[in-house]
């Protein structure tokens, strides 16, 4: 068997969503696991839908990611070029087409906008098929042509779909899929202004560039028998098509802006690790079998084949990336850990993203700034605090409100731990007290400073540690949950532990 050959052909017309990242995903792992060739296409035809600036964006999604390609736009290859625009300017369409209009696949027509949105309505309001079955092109005699021409006419190529017969393709996930021919209309191969469509320029590279698997989203099945015909047209052999699963909301809708349907990079910007991402994405509508869900890169690719893709809907839920997220960054070393955040800070598009009206969390933007600060202040004490909160966050983006009761000169104390503790009788001397003994303590590795907690609460017959420990947390993180106190009280260190306690001191005694 010919080797793997697959390509992401993305249209340049808005920045890349979780579909179209899936949408590569597949056919980088497909190409991996086989040892085939990737291919990034650019299908630019659409000039009136173009957006400035969504290649780069195309490119910098795929690179985040990992997502490779070993051929097309960016790299070289030997079917230069790779943007659509470019191929059409070398004429390697109009040849085709030519080819067609010979063989009598394809025909002319002239309809003007007003006949055709006629012919629409008319066909609405006689409850017929819509679309473009011949008009009255189809079968025009080459009098009618030239004279249209002479006119001056817009003139566009349309497919001469064969009728009266039964389209058939083969999906390789779906199996034996067919038309009725008279139901498929004739689509347009080549616009007024030159440009071949996406059904012609699509197929025809395709074909050129000895594609193996036509692997594209579900909602392209319906144009796939008008591509089959084109192959049949050409006489050339048709690659195997696989439509893949839709993706939808967790409670089967569409996918919406609020479940998921965002930009690529703004997963990015939230927080998440692309290997997260992949590892969610990839197993949206496929399946390695058993009840596998964490997932390498590699052990994707190595899992990966068309058997596991399945025809029914993907879900996206959302729970489910947060859950792996949370994952993997519990796997990292500090040292990795740290690098991705110092990355994250630094990555432009981040505050950017956090500073946006209408974010989830308007607090986020003004902790990371705080972090980034810490960052440039003090990197080794922004080090030892990830061990603590690793277990506890979700995103990089959670780092930021985890750590800012560390890095902040004055903590909040949040209601509830200030009224339960600070009125307790005993707490304004325990605060005093720990100053003192962590003033004079020669070390305060978390083993010693477990120690001194003990101690205290030994020498005080305190038979439950809780009523110091509580108040002690609230002091110093101005929190009733976090992480243990014993490491953060190393952490945070003599100077910062000393400040704290005054405060909380004179809080504790004057109302408390
Ligand atoms: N240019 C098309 C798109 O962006 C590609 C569809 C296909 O893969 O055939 O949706």
């Amino acid at each position: 068997m010919n080797p793997v050959r697959v390509r992401y052909a993305p249209s340049p017309t808005g920045s890349p969503h979780v579909g179209n990242i899936r949408d590569a995903l597949f056919k980088h792992l497909l190409a991996k696991n086989t040892g085939g060739v990737h291919i990034l296409r650019i299908e630019d035809t659409d000039r009136a839908r173009l957006v400035p600036g969504c290649e780069d964006e195309i490119v910098a999604s795929l690179r985040w990611l990992s997502i490779e390609w070993q051929e097309g736009f960016g790299v070289g290859g030997p079917h230069e070029p790779y943007r659509q625009s470019e191929r059409k300017e070398l004429g390697i369409y109009a040849k085709l087409v030519e080819q067609l209009l010979a063989s009598g696949h394809a025909y002319p027509a002239f309809d003007t906008s007003e006949e055709l949105t006629a012919m629409r309505e008319y066909q609405q309001i006689n409850k017929q098929p819509i679309g473009y079955f011949g008009g009255i092109w189809r079968d025009a005699t080459p009098e009618q042509v030239a004279q249209a021409r002479a006119e001056g006419r817009t003139e566009v190529i349309r497919q001469r779909i064969p009728r009266n017969t039964t389209i058939v393709i083969e999906d390789v996930i779906r199996g034996r899929i067919e038309w009725d021919s008279n139901t498929v209309d004739d689509p347009v191969l080549i616009k007024g202004d030159g440009m071949p469509t996406y059904h012609f320029a699509a197929m025809v590279d395709d074909h050129l560039m000895e594609i193996t698997h036509i692997m594209r989203g579900e909602e392209w099945i319906s144009s796939a028998p008008k591509h089959a015909c084109l192959f049949d047209a050409f006489g050339w052999q048709r690659p195997a098509f696989v439509h893949c699963p839709v993706i939808k909301g967790k409670d089967g809708s569409k996918l919406s802006k609020r479940h998921g349907d965002t930009r690529v990079l703004d997963f990015r910007s939230a927080g998440y690790l692309p290997e997260a991402l992949i590892n969610f994405v990839a197993l949206i509508g496929w399946s390695p079998g058993g009840d596998r869900e964490l997932m390498n890169p590699t052990e994707l690719a190595e899992a990966f084949s068309l058997d596991g893709l399945q025809p029914s809907p993907g879900v996206f839920d959302l729970d489910k990336l947060r859950w792996m997220n949370g994952n993997y960054i519990r796997a990292f070393s500090t040292e990795e850990l740290f690098n991705r955040l110092v990355e994250y800070i630094r990555e432009s598009d981040t505050l950017a993203y956090w500073s946006r009206e209408g974010t989830d969390n308007p607090a986020t933007a003004g902790h990371l700034s705080q972090l980034a600060a810490a960052l440039e202040r003090d990197p080794d004490f922004v080090r030892s605090l990830l061990p603590l909160e690793q277990e506890r966050v979700v995103t990089l983006a959670d780092f930021g409100e985890a750590c800012a009761f560390f890095l902040v000169d004055e903590v909040e104390f949040v209601d509830q731990g200030r009224e339960k503790w600070f009125g307790e009788a005993h707490v304004p001397e325990l605060f005093t007290s720990m100053r003192e003994k962590i003033a004079a303590a020669a070390a305060l590795e978390t083993a010693d400073c477990e120690a001194l907690v003990r101690d205290y609460a030994a020498a005080h017959g305190m038979e439950k540690l809780g009523p110091v420990v509580h108040p002690l947390r609230v002091a110093l993180s101005g929190k009733t949950k976090g992480p243990g106190l014993f490491e953060m009280m190393s952490v945070l260190g003599r100077d910062r532990m000393i400040a704290r306690f005054q405060r909380a001191e004179a809080m504790a005694r004057s109302n408390g």
